[in-house]
């Protein structure tokens, strides 16, 4: 499926988002036997990590507060990227988390989605009153999910 039909129509669109997440798929279990054994920036490491990228998230651009950011690879693990200190960037554990494996091209669809929706949701458009009930509702499941998990059964 070429890229630029990927504005002809809904399913086209959803059809390119599956072609990216199966192709990430296969790049990931080809890279599988491959990839180094996954290692962590040691003290000195983590200083010129964060040095780098001037204190600052390498994807949402805010800033670092003391200790709580991870080591993010900028080429992923899972698709060959190396654990030199050059292949990581600091992130927020938050912007880290949803930043995942995403290949670029997903990546890019999601920050144009979020984007899009972020507007609908301001304006309280139709579809962005929908998406907002949906999304809240989402997360307080997650939330509630996450409690009952620390506290107990
Ligand atoms: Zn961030």
């Amino acid at each position: 499926l070429p890229a630029d039909d990927v504005f002809a129509d809904v399913a086209a669109l959803a059809q390119r988002l599956d072609h990216l997440r199966r192709t990430k798929r296969l790049e990931k279990e080809a890279q599988r036997s491959r990839r180094e054994a996954r290692r962590f920036p040691n003290r000195s490491d983590r200083v010129a990590i964060l040095a780098k990228a001037g204190r600052r998230c390498h994807l949402c651009g805010g800033t670092v507060d003391g200790d709580d950011w991870v080591a993010d690879h900028v080429l992923a693990h899972s698709v060959g990227g190396d654990c030199r200190a050059e292949n990581f960037l600091p992130a927020h554990r938050l912007c880290n988390q949803y930043r995942w494996d995403h290949g670029g091209e997903e990546f890019q669809w999601i920050l144009k989605f979020g984007v899009w929706l972020r507007t609908q949701i301001e304006k309280q458009t139709i579809i962005g009153r929908e998406a907002a009930g949906a999304f809240l509702a989402h997360e307080r499941s997650r939330a509630n999910r996450r409690k009952r998990k620390v506290g107990g059964p």
